[in-house]
Formats: structure tokens, sequence, C-alpha cells
């Protein structure tokens, strides 16, 4: 466990009429005092950090991420969210464990870099070697010292089992290999149980793909896995309109109903996306407390929609933020989403309802919640996951002005030292736990890899390219209860009648 730590004289980040100035003093992983800035300086430690007159934030959370796709980095088209993930999962290079490894220490050495501090990875994990490729992952957020829940990322369907066709049109061979839901309940119980109690700073979780990609018996005996354990559960769900016609008139019901019937909506749950919910499913969400997590890059670059963030937000709705992986975003930097989620919400609904920059910083940290944490803050008793940020890029008279400088306006590049659980761990530009050059070689040789392999995954996709897109426009004909794309008219679709 670190000694203690002062860091002195740093202009708190927080949304708010007032700026505080002060002098933290950490003990152990926690916050044990915050006083006036000047106050503490003299006093005795072990480290102290002068934060020169910069800001102070809680460390930021991304809720949402999968660390297989960290060196995907703009390798897939722009496509429909149910076409691009054959591009992307299907085709392509087989990661060994250590690629794994290489894969979440790139990711999280990125978002140490960038003041994101807690990361949820729904990361693949096949049946086959599932308990080293989930160690690995673990292994590598240990060694670079990141606060991590890791949901192995788990399906027993077959993708084309999990998309409605359309009327009578057959189902191509199965993509995938077939999966035994028992053994994958087993691989999850075994990790659950390796991994729980072991490090204060990773969270083992459990994290079915998507409702409609795993068989009742495979939720059903995640559910009871989560009920006998209490760890938390993250899945995808209602990311784009193609998944409610599929949801709805392939399996006759609410995804929001099954996970109830389940016993899963709880407030152990998170459920990523979430943007074609209707007004029910909203509703049973809030009243059980589960986190919705809102990924706004990767919901423009796949074509999902917009989830209604701002209402949801203002309706007491527990909301986090998510990255997504990179190969719908194609970097992992929050303050980058932040941004996002902070303007794409002005594209619809009247100009006082749009989300405010402290209603995204508040999504962002209490993304925290997915994993079982209270959001951060920088107050005696909370977790010491802070950044120091230097002084020069902002300048700001209200805590509310500051919060909004730093969502429009920065993108990690002020940031200078990280502490995870009281521990320094990135401070000056680099990683003060695991050596990044080295790291970096092993990423750009997999990332070479990986990149010389995109027109495999591209000729995969290819072959099934008619099916999906037939799907998709299926799919289109059915109405569904509600909206969530923005409509503008065509260039050339009307004319003013005006004497050219
Ligand atoms: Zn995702």
């Amino acid at each position: 466990m670190p000694g203690a730590v002062i860091i002195a004289g740093a202009t708190v980040v927080e949304p708010g009429p007032e700026l505080r100035d002060v002098d933290v003093r950490i003990e152990g992983d926690i916050i044990a005092a915050v006083e006036p800035a000047g106050s503490l300086a003299g006093s005795p430690v072990d480290r102290l950090i002068d934060a020169d007159g910069g800001f102070l934030m809680p460390g930021l959370v991304n809720a949402h991420t999968h660390s297989g796709q960290h060196l995907d980095r703009g390798v897939a088209p722009n496509l429909p969210l149910d076409l691009w993930l054959v591009w992307v999962v299907y085709g392509g290079i087989e990661f060994s464990p250590d690629d794994a490894y290489t894969l979440a220490t790139a990711g999280a050495l990125e978002m140490l870099a960038t003041g994101c501090t807690t990361v949820l990875d729904h990361a693949w994990v096949g049946l086959d070697g599932f308990d080293e490729y989930a160690d690995a992952i673990m292994q590598a957020y240990a060694d670079v010292g990141i606060r991590a829940g890791l949901a192995p990322m788990i399906q027993d369907r077959d993708i084309f089992e999990s998309m409605a066709l359309g009327h009578g049109a057959p189902a191509p061979e199965p993509l995938g290999p077939p999966a035994d839901p028992d053994q994958l309940v087993d691989a999850m119980a075994r990790f659950v149980e390796r991994w729980r109690g072991r490090d204060d700073r990773l969270v083992p979780m459990i994290g079915p793909s998507a409702p409609q990609r795993c068989s009742a018996e495979l939720l059903e005996g995640l559910a009871a896995l989560a009920r006998s354990t209490g760890v938390p559960v993250h899945t995808h769900a209602l990311e784009t309109r193609d998944q409610v016609v599929a949801t709805r008139l392939r399996y006759g019901r609410s995804m929001v109903d099954t996970l109830d019937d389940l016993g899963l909506l709880d407030g152990h749950l998170s459920l990523a996306h979430a943007v074609w919910m209707d007004a029910d499913e909203y509703a049973a969400v809030r009243s059980a407390g589960v986190t919705l997590v809102h990924n706004p890059v990767s919901n423009l670059r796949c074509g999902s929609g917009l989830m209604p963030f701002g209402e949801l937000a203002d309706s007491g709705v527990h909301l986090g933020l998510g990255a997504d992986g990179a190969a719908s975003n194609d970097d992992q930097n929050m303050f980058g989403a932040m941004k996002l989620a902070a303007l794409i919400h002005t594209l619809y609904g009247d100009h006082r309802d749009w989300p405010t920059t402290n209603h995204v910083w508040r999504s962002c940290l209490g993304g925290a919640r997915a994993l079982g944490l209270d959001a951060g803050s920088v107050e005696v008793g909370a977790r010491a996951d802070l950044v120091v940020l230097g002084g020069e890029r902002h300048v700001a008279e209200d805590g509310d002005a500051l919060v909004r400088s730093l969502v429009f306006a920065e993108h990690g590049e002020s940031v200078r030292t990280v502490l995870v659980a009281g521990e320094v761990v990135h401070d000056a530009g680099r990683s003060t736990r695991v050596d990044a050059a080295a790291a970096g070689r092993r990423s750009r040789e997999l990332q070479h890899r990986i990149h010389a392999a995109a027109p495999e995954r591209a000729a995969v996709f290819e072959r099934y390219r008619p099916v999906l897109e037939a799907m998709h426009d299926y799919a289109a004909t059915v109405p569904v209860a509600v909206e969530r794309r923005a409509a503008i008219t065509p260039a050339f679709a009307l004319t003013t009648g005006a004497p050219t």
C-alpha cells in the first residue's frame, strides 16, 4: 500500500458556482484530508506533488470498451452496427493470450495518459483458453495499475441466429464455432472465483455479449451466477433499430422484460448503448437502478442513432459514458467521448433541454457504478483515483465554467500526474509501472499484423454482405415504437421556386 501523499495547490474540477483551491492528503488508497491550499504543505509526507496552480479531478471512467479492438484503430469501414459487427469480429488474426495482454496494456496506457483511471472492459474471451485469456487481460491491468472491471464477453448463439433476417430468409451457415452454455457458465464461474477479492483494483464481472446472442439456458446460468456471487453484470442492449426488430419480433417480447424475468434487472446491471428503448423500458431500468452506458462516438461511427441522453440524465436514470472499442471509436480518450456527448444532442429538441457539460461530466464519473463503485470526488473518504492537470490551458471563474472548458477544450494534453488507489501510476508523460516503450513496440508489431489481415476480414464480410443488407433493409420496413435518428432534407429534394 502506498504511503502518504500530498497534492498541493490545486483547483478542484467539479460542477458548481464556486472554485475550491485545495491541498489534498492521501493515506493508503483513500483521501484523508482536503484543506485550503497552503495549509498542508509543511506536514510530513512520503511524496509531495506540487500541482503548481493546476487542476485536480477525479479520474475519468470509461464504462464500456472492448480491449481486443484497441489496435483496430481506423481498420473497419463505417457500416451499420449489425453489419460492422460481422466485418470486425470474423476473419483476421487469432489472438494469443499474449496478444490479449498487449492489447489490454495498450488501452490502459492510453486511458491513464488521458486522465481515465477506471475501465469496464467487455473483452471477447473464447471458450477455448478462456482462463488464459481472461487472466492475461486482468494481469495487464494489474501491471499497468489502472482500476478495471473485466466482463468476459460470451455468447452461444450464432450471429445470424440473433438477427431478424426477414420472412423466409434462410440463415447462412453459422459463422462462429458452437459453444456449450454449461461450459461457458462454468468458465465464468471459475473466473469470478479466481479474481473476486484478489486485488482491490480489479473487479471480475459477468459479460453476456447481448441477450439476443445468448440462449435462455446461458442467460439463466449467468443470472444464477450473478445472484450467488453478487458480482456486477454488463451487456449490450438495444443498440440499434435492427436489434429492436430482432428482439421484439423474433423473440416476441421486450429485452428489458427478458432481463427482468431472469432476475437481472437491478443495481448490479449495466447496459451498454440502450439507444432504442421505449418509455416503459427506460422507466423499468430507472426504477431498478440499472446503469445505462452512453457511447456517442461508436453510435455515430456505426449509425446506431442517438440515445435521449439529456432527458435520461434529467429523469434520474443512472448513466455512464463509454469510448466503446477502438474499432468503432477509434481511440480511448474520454475527453473526446465527453465532448461528443455534449454536442450531438443539439441535433434535436428544444435548446433548453440540451444536456449540459455538467450532465456529461457527472455521467462520465457515474459510470463507476457499473463496477459497483461510487462516482469519484475530491472529498475525505473518497477513493484516491485522481488526476493532476497542468493549469496552462484552462481559465475559469467557477466550477461550471471549468467543467465546460475541460469537456470542450481538453484532449488529455494537460494530464500531468495520475493516481490510482493513492499510487502514482503515470507521471510526466509516462507510466511509472511498465516499460511503455517496450509495450509500444509490441503494440506496433501486433497492429501491423492486424492491419495486414484486414483484407481477409473484408472478404468474410463481403461474402455475407447480401444477407446482412437484406436483413437491414427488411428491419427498416418493420415499424418500431421509437425514433432515434435525426432527419435532414436531402440537398436537392426541395426548391424554393426562385428564378435561376
Ligand atoms: Zn460494445
